[in-house]
């Protein structure tokens, strides 16, 4: 076995890039670390600032985030949810814990959003939600989607955006244009605080009960604000808010948020000159973006030719400390998946799309030289899989 000289690249390194320690110091020395404390106000003005959000409630996770606006459907057994089937496990799982159904649809090849051809196939009328995901950071075909949504006002949309803070769609914020949007500070995403996300509700009208089914139910959250004198028991809800010591990490990363998303963007541009010269003869395909999107620079994929090329690949760059990986393993054809699928459906480019899906390494301080690093090997192994075939 070769072994490499170099020190291993990581799939992803989460990284302090500014004053996430003196936050967090500051939030513990000051005794306010519940939920709902000065630093969540802090990034919950930038959120909003960015998306032009009615509201942005800082949740533990963006599985919250979406399991929030899960209760907030008020989802009954028999009501079915569309979600694409190449996404997180979250994205389906926040509407069977309500007792809906799913209904899996597929993605188009371009963006690997969810296909709004597809969807108008899928529309009946048990269906109440549609849940997009902006793959990479990449708008999906939302014209598509509005366009297939027309007549439909009853069904809402909802942006799982964990990939897209910072993106935009003709101009507008990715998570502005679903009635509810989600976010992810997971330690995988852009900017982390280890574990948490948010919730930005768009319509203000669905505010004061968003508040509710945050705080237990209750409306201690009107309380705090001095628009009530007591609060009580009102509603369905749960214990969702980010405590405020992660809250002050998050704040740490945001505000050093257009540093992050250049350094970003350059790793991108430099994956991208570097390997767009050897696409046709190597046989691979850089990631698409439509004019009208700007990318949020989430992740690095390509799609290689096949499943064996992708795994010999992968254990080639192992081999030389070079950690890459595949991505979603099709959500209707996992064993949970099928069990809560409101019916059999297929979608045939979710499973072709993902058994040849192969992510680079892709994070913050991923220096000129790593990512040359990771070029060089990628090229040398697909030209020993072309020599063997
Ligand atoms: C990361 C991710 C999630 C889950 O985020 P958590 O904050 O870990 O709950 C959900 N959906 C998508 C598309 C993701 O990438």
């Amino acid at each position: 076995m070769m072994v490499s000289k170099h020190p291993p690249i990581p799939f992803n390194a989460p990284s302090v890039e500014g004053r996430e320690l003196d936050h967090i110091r500051t939030a513990i020395e000051e005794g306010k670390t519940a939920s709902g404390g000065p630093f969540a106000a802090r990034v919950a003005s930038l959120l909003e600032e960015e998306s032009g959000a009615a509201g942005a409630l800082l949740t533990t996770s963006c599985t919250d985030a979406l399991e929030m606006t899960s209760l907030l459907l008020d989802l009954h057994p028999g009501d079915t949810v569309i979600v694409p089937s190449f996404t997180f496990v979250s994205s389906a799982l926040a509407y069977v814990r309500a007792g809906a159904r799913i209904v899996y649809c597929d993605i188009e090849p371009a963006t690997l959003g969810l296909d709004p051809r597809h969807v108008a196939e899928l529309l009946d009328d048990s269906v109440r939600a549609v849940v997009v995901v902006h793959y990479a950071g990449v708008a999906c075909d939302m014209d598509g989607l509005r366009e297939v949504l027309r007549d439909r006002p009853d069904v809402t949309v909802i942006e799982d955006n964990a990939h897209g803070l910072f993106g935009r769609w003709r101009g507008q914020p990715l998570g502005s244009l679903g009635r509810f949007a989600t976010l992810s500070f997971h330690d995988t995403k852009n900017f982390t605080c280890g574990e948490g996300g948010a919730l930005l509700v768009n319509n203000p009208d669905d505010l004061p009960r968003s508040w509710v089914v945050y705080d237990k139910g209750t409306d201690r959250q009107a309380f705090l604000r001095g628009m009530i004198d007591k609060y009580s028991w009102r509603d369905i809800g749960s214990s969702f808010g980010l405590s405020d010591v992660l809250a002050a990490y998050l704040y740490g990363q945001l505000e050093q948020s257009e540093i992050i998303q250049a350094k970003r963007r350059a790793v991108y541009e430099r994956y991208t000159l570097a390997l767009a010269p050897h696409a046709d003869e190597l046989d691979f395909q850089l990631p698409v973006v439509p004019d009208h999107c700007e990318p949020a620079y989430h992740l690095f994929h390509m799609l290689l030719s096949d499943h064996d090329t992708r795994t010999r690949v992968m254990d080639d760059l192992r081999r030389e400390g070079i950690h890459t990986t595949f991505h979603y393993v099709p959500l209707h054809s996992s064993d949970a998946g099928r069990k809560y699928a409101a019916r059999d459906d297929d979608c045939p480019v979710t499973d072709d799309l993902s058994g040849r899906l192969l992510r680079l390494p892709f994070y913050n301080n991923l220096t000129e030289g790593e990512t040359d690093r990771v070029v060089d090997a990628l090229v040398r192994s697909l030209k020993d899989t072309s020599a063997k075939d």
